[in-house]
């Protein structure tokens, strides 16, 4: 008999990890933060309507210093792309980034050389979705497959890096 079978109804085990994730998926708080027309479906989330804070994240944080969600919505000009890094610097860690719509990703339509051609090149992106522009049910989607990582997240794990390694590894340097 396992050690779940002994324990009565109602308790459940967790990791200090897991318990962490759970109390953390559900108080995500996003930087105050548009570039273009994506974000004006990522304002509607905030709505009645959509209701972002079902999901505990309705708090849009007016400084990056009390955020730790970074929503790119839409394109990155090649002069606001040091303003990116600098509030992506900002932010405490962990901190997640979501790239909104098909500019924000790839630079989308806009293949010139005004604008960043994804802006990965500028800070690592979790979570990208396409769409031009994205719908606010596809930005509380992609929120949904957020939390799902929020909730794997292990401690002491240094993302940025992770995700250097990832891409070297992609690359087969
Ligand atoms: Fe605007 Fe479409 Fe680009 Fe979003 S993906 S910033 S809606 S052009």
């Amino acid at each position: 008999m396992g050690l779940e079978d002994k324990i009565p109804g109602g308790i459940m085990l967790s990791t200090v990890e897991g318990l962490a994730g759970q109390l953390r998926q559900q108080s995500v708080w996003p930087a105050t933060f548009g570039l273009a027309c994506c974000a004006i479906e990522m304002m509607a989330v905030g709505t009645p309507d959509y209701d972002i804070a079902r999901f505990g994240m309705e708090r849009f944080a007016a400084t990056p210093r009390q955020a730790d969600l970074m929503i790119v919505a839409g394109r990155v000009s090649q002069k606001m792309a040091p303003v990116v890094r600098q509030v992506y610097d900002q932010m405490p860690n962990p901190k997640w980034v979501i790239s909104m719509g098909v500019c924000a990703s790839s630079g989308g339509m806009f293949n010139n050389y005004a604008i960043v051609q994804g802006v990965d090149h500028i800070v690592p992106v979790d979570v990208y979705l396409p769409g031009c522009p994205p719908r606010p049910e596809m930005l509380l989607n992609a929120l949904l497959e957020l939390q799902r990582q929020i909730r794997e997240f292990s401690f002491g794990v240094n993302r940025e890096e992770a995700a250097r390694a990832a891409e070297r590894a992609a690359l087969g340097a």
